[in-house]
């Protein structure tokens, strides 16, 4: 199977400029973990997840562009989903955003994902 299997759309992405809690609240009110942040031609410029809320908490900082992570790790639709595995186990993360090839956000794939789809075969 290849990503483009099982990506869901549309993505749920931010902008730079949204709160650290509008963005809690996306991730809660959409029961996600993965939020792109993209720039005004929806590509990739960073991430964030609850983790980097929680940082954001303890150190008291309210800029997103503070706390996402730049270098994101991605995928293209075209990959197969044992190579997202290998790239989230690889840098222990637990989502990657699918990007076309102008770095346009298409969806996120999540560990989740990659469970449901190995229970729904066993
Ligand atoms: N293992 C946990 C997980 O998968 O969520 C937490 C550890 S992980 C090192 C947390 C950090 O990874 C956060 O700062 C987050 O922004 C970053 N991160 C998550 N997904 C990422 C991705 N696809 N590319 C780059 N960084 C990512």
């Amino acid at each position: 199977k290849l990503v483009r299997d099982i990506i869901k759309r549309p993505p749920i992405v931010a902008k730079q400029t949204i709160s650290v809690s509008e963005a809690s609240k996306v991730l809660i009110e959409n029961n996600i973990n993965h939020l792109p942040i993209v720039d005004e031609n929806d590509c990739i410029m960073g991430i964030i997840t609850s983790w980097d809320i929680a940082k954001a908490m303890a150190q008291s900082k309210s800029a997103i562009s503070d706390i996402m992570t730049r270098y994101v790790v991605w995928a293209s639709p075209d990959e197969p989903i044992e190579m997202v595995a290998k790239k989230m186990s690889a840098n222990n993360i637990s989502g990657l955003p699918i990007v076309d090839n102008n770095k346009k956000v298409l969806g996120v794939i999540s560990a989740e994902d990659i469970s449901k789809l190995i229970g729904h075969y066993m």
